[in-house]
This record gives structure tokens, C-alpha cells and sequence, in this order.
């Protein structure tokens, strides 16, 4: 038992999950490590992938690659996908990340502020980052990579995920020799021509499947888990949680688990939201707390102490996420600073 709401990061499960993407993809896996590798702890999240064999890196913001650089050591490539914000040339150098340049001008600042080791990102139709093909720079010393993001990979059937292929097969031979990325973790799955040179997944290496909801080439990384902290008996008609949010219409057993919302387990996971408790799904009831959330326990055998688990192996994440109407990225970096990362 653990006194306390716990994250275990699996890193076997990890290491699985990356092997398994390359045999999909049939190509190499840059991981995508941002947001603190989706909540799971960026730097032994990166070690371990390191360790398996990855070359490259990529993450959202420069103060994140800092972090990186310093667990990982210069041997890997570290993409900043959020470019290169004004003003941060000197420390992307000074801690060799490679920006993702996005637009005309980024580029020139770039160049102005002495160039370097740095990759493009093209936009080919979801309007969020990038170059728009026809303003794609001219092939220029540095750079290393050319990308581009799928808006629909969770989608296989989404005719706008070839169009976009099609499009940056385009633009990308215009830069012979240069590395192509542009599957996500959705892309890995839409076939071998969406693969080019190296994939970008992200949610798959953690466990999340490729369409939002659990797939079985993959395990679950993440194990979020709580103890329970007091079984009671609630006679029907009594009311569970603020503003009598759960009424027992029967009597039935309550388990009270130590965790809520600042812990990560959103408001939005009751009314549909299930737990794992001793390998049985049970329902959540009535509203979220701050610290604990309650959850149906009638005739199962549970003591103080048992763990429940929030999402893992049992409860797996897409569906934790799926009845809180959200999706498996929110949920997993949800998971607070309070709760300690433990990794097996
Ligand atoms: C976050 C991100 C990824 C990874 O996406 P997943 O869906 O988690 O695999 C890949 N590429 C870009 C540009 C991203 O922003």
C-alpha cells in the first residue's frame, strides 16, 4: 500500500510501446516528450527512450528543452516545436535545441541571430503552426528537419489526412536530403506512406490508442492510483458528496478514495467515471472533492488501504477520458504536482 495518490510510470511498458510504433510505422520514433512527457516525467521518460535507442526528441517550449538537454545529454536532437520565440535565440544555442521555424520572419530572425542547426514546419491545411506551402523557404544551411501535423489522425477514414500527406510529400521534395516528419501517434497507424523518415508519436507511447480509445498493440504507461481511506455503509435515501450529488436509493457500501481534483481527477469524471478497485470496475458517485472522490463498493471485499486505480492498466485511460468527455492527453496531464511520479 502506498499512503498517498501515486502516478507509476511503467517504463518496461514504455520501452513496448516504442519498439512496437517502429514495427508499425516502419520507421524510427522521435518521441514526443513536451508538457513533461505528457505528465509522466520528462526526464526518465526521455533516459529510458534514450536507452532503447532514440536519436531525437521533441517538445513544446524552449524552458522544457533546457530540462531535457540536462537529463538526456548532448547526444540527442531536441526539436522546440513552439519555433523560436523572439528573444530566445541565445538560450535555444546556448542549450542546443533546435527550433521549428514557422514563418517567414522567424526564419530571417533566426538567420540574423547568427542561424544554426534548426527545422521548418509546413502547414498543409490545419492552420495552427507553420509555413504555408507557398511561402516554404528555399533549402538553406541548417536545416535538419522538415515536418508537418496531421489534423484528423484520430480519423483513418478523413479524406484530409491523404490531402495532407499528398501535400507535404510535395513541399518535402523540395529539400533532398533533409529528414521528413509527419505522423503523430494517429499518423503511425494510417500506413506506410505516411511514415517518411521518422514518426512523431506522442499519446501512443504512453498507452493512448491511435483513435481515442484503448488499442491492444499498446500498454498502458501511466498508473494513477489512490488509497482508500474509509468504507462506510450509507443507508438508502442518504445523500454522498457536496450538494447531495449521489443519492443511495439502496443501502450500499461507500469506499471514500484519496484523491480529487487537486490531484488531477477532474470534476468531469463523475457521473460516468469508473475506478478499478481489487480488478473490479466500480462507478464513482456524486461530485469530485478537492481531495477525494467517492465510489461504489457494494459487495466487493475492500479495506482501508486498497489502491484504487484511476486510470492504468485496468481502467485504461481513453475510456477513463471517454466518460469524462474529454480526451487521454487532458486526462493524463491532469495529474497535478502533488502527486509524486514513481516509476517501476
Ligand atoms: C503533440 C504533437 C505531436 C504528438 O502528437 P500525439 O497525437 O500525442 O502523437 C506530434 N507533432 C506535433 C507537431 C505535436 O504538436
Amino acid at each position: 500500500m502506498r499512503p498517498n495518490a501515486v502516478l507509476e510510470v511503467d517504463l518496461a511498458a514504455l520501452a513496448r510501446n516504442f519498439h512496437a510504433l517502429s514495427v508499425i510505422a516502419g520507421a524510427p520514433v522521435h518521441p514526443v516528450v513536451k508538457a513533461d512527457a505528457y505528465g509522466l516525467g520528462a526526464g526518465p521518460v526521455a533516459q529510458r527512450l534514450l536507452s532503447e535507442g532514440a536519436r531525437a526528441f521533441f517538445i513544446a517550449r524552449a524552458a522544457e528543452g533546457e530540462r531535457l538537454r540536462a537529463a538526456v545529454g548532448p547526444a540527442p536532437d531536441i526539436y522546440v516545436l513552439d519555433g523560436c520565440v523572439p528573444g530566445t535565440e541565445a538560450a535555444l544555442k546556448t542549450a542546443a535545441l533546435w527550433p521549428v521555424l514557422n514563418q517567414p520572419a522567424q526564419l530571417a530572425a533566426w538567420r540574423a541571430a547568427g542561424g544554426g542547426k534548426c527545422g521548418i514546419q509546413i502547414d498543409t491545411g490545419m492552420n495552427r503552426l507553420g509555413f504555408r506551402p507557398e511561402d516554404a523557404p528555399e533549402a538553406f544551411p541548417g536545416l535538419a528537419l522538415v515536418m508537418s501535423h496531421l489534423a484528423c489522425a484520430d480519423a483513418p477514414d478523413e479524406p484530409m489526412n491523404r490531402r495532407q500527406r499528398d501535400a507535404f510529400a510535395a513541399v518535402a521534395a523540395r529539400y533532398p536530403g533533409t529528414l521528413r516528419s509527419f505522423a503523430n501517434s494517429g499518423g503511425v497507424f494510417l500506413g506506410p506512406d505516411f511514415a517518411f523518415d521518422a514518426v512523431r508519436p506522442g499519446i501512443s507511447l504512453y498507452g493512448g490508442g491511435p483513435e481515442g480509445r484503448p488499442d491492444p498493440r499498446l500498454a498502458a504507461v501511466g498508473a494513477f492510483r489512490a488509497p482508500v481511506l474509509q468504507v462506510r455503509e450509507v443507508p438508502a435515501g442518504e445523500s454522498v458528496g457536496y450538494s447531495r450529488g449521489f443519492i443511495a436509493e439502496r443501502p450500499m457500501r461507500v469506499a471514500t478514495v484519496g484523491a480529487g481534483y487537486a490531484d488531477g481527477v477532474l470534476r468531469s469524471y463523475g457521473p460516468r467515471g469508473q475506478v478499478a478497485l481489487n480488478g473490479e470496475l466500480r462507478p464513482l458517485l456524486g461530485r469530485v472533492s478537492m481531495d477525494v472522490c467517492a465510489v461504489e463498493v457494494t459487495g466487493l471485499d475492500v479495506a482501508v488501504g486498497d489502491m484504487a486505480e484511476l486510470f492504468g492498466p485496468v481502467r485504461r485511460i481513453d475510456d477513463q477520458a471517454a466518460a469524462a468527455g474529454t480526451i487521454a492527453y487532458e486526462l493524463q496531464t491532469s495529474v497535478t504536482a502533488r502527486v509524486p511520479r514513481v516509476y517501476l
